[in-house]
């Protein structure tokens, strides 16, 4: 299940990606035409806040009826089956939607705050961007946003 969000839902876009989910920002250049055909191509289903995109057939578009994230949240969850998977916490890139992978210990050591490499073992990176996750500051979200589902 991939998705393709509109800006008005940005924050929806984090969250699938957090809990590891392929969801892309619709390019605020495009027309209409040009985002179902993004959709199709790249078999996302289109989350938006607006009538013109959902009003048409063809193609997978869920409107979002409710205004406050954590609301949308809740919606889309229970609307399309989605669960938290520990498993999939990791990836995929909040900021980019860029996969992540494990990275290695050393590679790490310029990046991260020193306590945090003295504490941690286990590091991922982002293989688009680069930025650089651990555990402690990535679950802490994903915990917050959950208890909050
Ligand atoms: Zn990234």
């Amino acid at each position: 299940m991939k998705f393709l969000v509109d800006r008005m839902c940005g924050r929806l876009a984090r969250w699938l990606r957090l809990l590891g989910y392929d969801a892309k920002y619709v390019d605020r250049k495009k027309g209409v035409p040009d985002i179902i055909y993004e959709s199709l191509r790249e078999q996302r289903i289109i989350l938006t806040r607006n009538r013109r995109l959902s009003a048409r057939r063809g193609y997978r578009v869920y409107y979002v009826k409710t205004d406050d994230f954590f609301s949308q949240i809740k919606e889309v969850a229970e609307n399309f089956g989605i669960k938290a998977n520990e498993e999939k916490l990791f990836s995929r890139c909040i900021n980019c939607n860029g996969e992540i992978v494990e990275a290695k210990k050393d590679e790490v050591k310029d990046f991260v705050p020193s306590f945090v490499f003295q504490t941690t073992e286990k590091f991922y990176k982002c293989l688009a961007c680069g930025k650089i996750y651990w555990k402690g500051s990535h679950i802490a979200l994903a915990k917050k946003i959950l208890s909050r589902m």
